[in-house]
């Protein structure tokens, strides 16, 4: 695959613009939490060799945790989405660079506050006590991702928001088409940094958490077709992309409830009871 190179100078920017943001994200849920309020969180990018998202929580500091960023995670994300060609069913609209930088600083936001999710509603620490024996606690893990992906459908919700206010009705379409855009290439990475390709059942456990935020946003269930086909569409330009023949069939219906969903939505009720004391705002119903 080509590489679109990066100045320090672009890389520093962008960089910047998401320290920025964890910044203020985990200073507004500072305000939510219960109890004496810290710094918030740090993101710190690193150039570890592995694409995996780190966080731990600082003791002796002002700030509540760190999140470890790799920088191979943010440039792959990154040539998912420059790379992106819009045509047949992706028109990528007059001003492409602002489409794709939009979709790819969403998408990173999307990415972020997952991991804010984990960090506040007490996911790592249930999490450490799993660690000896996580056999037996691959349904609980599962439900937590399922949980911190709330986080996600907040972002994105919030993103289409601004969108709405600020674009004309007959850009409606390239909206909804950006939200699926964003939202699959970042459930996309998912699946390829995991190297998947022979795991289809591992493959279908993240389509159905993407399912599962898509039916958490109105304005997509209400265009139930409209968005399959997007997402068809971007699934097939991403791995062109990334040079990948993966032969995984999207559902045909991803509004459906499916019992794996179903599953983790009624587990969700147990572990919510075992997370609530350990997480730093009230948990809702
Ligand atoms: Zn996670």
């Amino acid at each position: 695959m080509e590489i679109i190179e990066l100045t320090n100078k672009e890389l520093n920017e962008i960089e910047s613009t998401f320290l920025e943001y964890v910044k203020m994200k985990s200073q507004e849920l500072e305000h939510r939490c219960r109890g004496a309020a810290r710094k918030g969180v740090q993101l710190e990018f690193v150039d570890t060799p592995s694409f995996q998202l780190h966080s731990r929580f600082l003791t002796d500091d002002d700030y509540r945790a760190v999140i470890l960023f790799p920088r191979l995670q943010l440039m792959a994300m990154y040539q998912l989405f420059f790379q992106l060609k819009g045509r047949d069913a992706l028109a990528l609209g007059e001003d492409v660079r602002l489409v794709r930088w939009s979709m790819f600083y969403v998408a990173i936001c999307c990415v972020l506050q997952h991991e804010l999710a984990h960090i506040y509603r007490g996911h790592l620490y249930l999490r450490q006590f799993w660690k000896e024996n996580w056999e037996q606690h691959i349904l609980d893990w599962k439900t937590l991702e399922w949980d911190a992906d709330r986080f996600v459908a907040e972002v994105l919700a919030e993103y289409w928001g601004v969108w709405k206010e600020n674009k004309g009705k007959e850009e409606t379409g390239l909206g909804i088409q950006m939200l699926c855009g964003t939202l699959h290439g970042m459930m996309f990475w998912q699946r390829r940094q995991e190297n998947l390709c022979a795991d289809v059942e591992r493959e279908q456990q993240i389509l159905v958490r993407e399912c599962a935020i898509l039916q958490r946003m109105p304005v997509l269930y209400e265009r139930q077709q409209e968005v399959l086909e997007y997402i068809q569409a971007y699934e097939e330009e991403f791995r062109r992309v990334f040079k990948n023949n993966g032969a995984l069939e999207l559902p045909h219906n991803i509004f459906e409830v499916s019992s794996a969903l179903q599953e983790l939505q009624s587990h969700w009720e147990k572990i919510k009871k075992e997370l609530q004391p350990y997480a730093m705002m009230l948990l809702e119903e």
